[in-house]
C-alpha cells in the first residue's frame, strides 16, 4: 500500500485529453506571454467568483505581494499577519520594508484570533492579510467589522481556499471576495493548480484593480509609459490554457474532498486523542488540507507509524513562522501556534483516493491508538 499527499501524475493522466490541444494551440499561436488566453482565463475566474476584476500574475506570493504594492504599502506601515501560516505573508511585508504585526490563531480553526487582532490594531496598521488556512474560512465578519471602523484594508490569502464559500450579511461569497483584494496561487498542490508556478489577484474596486495590472507588468499603463514602480510578474500563456480547462472542474475537485473529509470524520469521531477539523466558520470549507490535531505529545508517533503503514502525511507547519531564524527579530509568544505546531498533522485529502483509502488510513490510525490503551 502506497497512499502519497497528492498524486499529480495521475491527476494529469485524467486531463491529458483536454488539455494537451491547449497546449498545442499555445504553441502554435506564438504568444507566450500575456496571450488572450491569459485574458480569457482571468474573465473566466472572475465570473466564477463574482468579483469585478481578475489580475493573473506569476505566483501567489507576487499576489499578495503586488496587493500590498496597489494599496500603497510602505516602510512605517503595519501589516497584521497570522504568527501559524505559509512563510509568504511575511516575505512580502517585510520585502516592502513595511512591518509584520503578528498576532495567534485560534485552536479549532487555525486562524487569526480576533481579540489579538483587535489588540494588535493601532494608528499605523494599514492592512490585515487573513490566510484562510486549510481551506477553512478566517472569522471574518469581525474581521471585516474591525477593519471597518478602522479603516484598515483587508488583503484575503486564498491560496489554500479558492472555491471556498463565507455566508457575510445574509448572502454567501466566495472567499477572496470579500476583502479589498483577495490572493491567490496556482502552485501545483492547490484546489486550483497549473503545471507551474502562477498566481492571481482579485477586487472589485476598478481603481484598485487598474494598479495591480499596471504594478504586475512593470508598472506601465502601456508600452514604455510607467506610471508606477512595477514587478515582473506574468501568467504564462500556456498556464492560462491549463487554468482555463481545470477550472471547469473546480466544484469537482472540492465536492469529492469534502466526500473524503465526511469519511476522515465518520471514521475517527471515536478517537479520544484526535481532534478533527470542523467543516467551517460560515460556509464551505474547500478541504486544501484535512488536518488533525493529535494530543499527549502522540503526533510524531503517529506520523511515523503512518509512514510504516506506506501513508504519507505533513506537519503543516512544524513552527511559528516567528521561531524561524529570518523572523525571530519580530518574535513574541504566540501559544497557541507553539501548540499546533506540536499537535497538527495533515492527511493525505486529494481528489482520486478512494473512500477504501481513506478507510485503509482511518483503520492504521485506530490501530495505532488501540495499541495504546
Ligand atoms: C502556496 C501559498 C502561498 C504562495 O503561493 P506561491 O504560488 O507558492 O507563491 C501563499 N500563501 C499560502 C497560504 C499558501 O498556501
Amino acid at each position: 500500500m502506497s497512499i502519497r499527499m497528492i498524486d499529480l501524475e495521475a491527476e494529469y493522466v485524467l486531463l491529458a485529453e483536454e488539455v494537451l490541444p491547449v497546449i498545442t494551440k499555445v504553441l502554435k499561436s506564438g504568444s507566450y506571454i500575456q496571450g488572450k488566453i491569459v485574458r480569457d482565463f482571468e474573465q473566466d475566474l472572475a465570473q466564477y467568483l463574482n468579483v469585478k476584476h481578475v489580475i493573473s500574475c506569476g505566483n501567489g506570493t507576487d499576489a499578495l505581494q503586488i496587493s500590498l504594492m496597489a494599496l500603497g504599502i510602505q516602510a512605517g506601515d503595519e501589516v497584521i499577519i497570522p504568527a501559524f501560516s505559509y512563510i509568504a505573508v511575511a516575505e512580502v511585508v517585510c520585502l516592502l520594508g513595511a512591518t509584520p504585526v503578528f498576532v495567534d490563531v485560534d485552536e479549532t480553526y487555525f486562524q487569526l484570533a480576533i481579540a489579538s487582532v483587535q489588540k494588535a490594531i493601532n494608528l499605523k496598521t494599514k492592512a490585515i492579510i487573513p490566510v484562510h488556512l486549510f481551506g477553512q474560512s478566517a472569522h471574518f465578519e469581525a474581521l471585516c467589522e474591525l477593519a471597518q471602523r478602522n479603516k484598515i484594508k483587508i488583503i484575503e490569502d486564498c491560496a489554500q481556499a479558492l472555491g471556498g464559500k463565507y455566508s457575510i450579511d445574509g448572502k454567501e461569497k466566495f472567499l477572496g471576495s470579500i476583502g479589498d483584494f483577495g490572493c491567490t496561487s496556482f502552485f501545483p498542490t492547490k484546489n486550483l493548480s497549473c503545471f507551474g508556478d502562477g498566481g492571481a489577484l482579485f477586487t472589485n474596486d476598478d481603481e484598485l484593480a487598474a494598479r495591480a495590472r499596471m504594478i504586475a507588468n512593470h508598472g506601465q499603463k502601456k508600452r514604455y509609459d510607467h506610471h508606477l514602480v512595477g514587478v515582473n510578474s506574468r501568467l504564462d500563456s500556456l498556464q492560462a490554457g491549463i487554468l482555463k480547462v481545470k477550472l471547469t472542474k473546480l466544484n469537482q475537485v472540492i465536492e469529492r474532498k469534502s466526500a473524503i473529509a465526511e469519511r476522515y470524520k465518520d471514521r475517527l469521531k471515536n478517537l479520544k486523542l484526535v481532534e478533527l477539523p470542523d467543516n467551517c466558520l460560515a460556509g464551505q470549507n474547500s478541504w486544501h488540507q484535512f488536518t488533525i490535531k493529535v494530543a499527549n505529545g502522540l503526533r510524531n508517533p503517529l506520523k511515523e507509524h503512518l509512514t510504516a503503514k506506506g501513508i504519507d502525511s505533513m506537519i503543516y507547519y512544524p513552527m511559528p513562522i516567528t521561531d524561524q531564524i529570518a523572523y525571530q527579530s519580530y518574535g513574541a509568544e504566540f501559544p497557541v501556534a507553539q501548540k499546533l505546531s506540536y499537535e497538527v498533522l495533515s492527511l493525505p485529502v486529494h481528489q482520486l483516493l478512494t473512500l477504501k483509502d481513506i478507510d485503509y488510513i482511518c483503520a492504521q490510525i485506530i490501530a495505532f491508538f488501540d495499541a495504546r490503551s
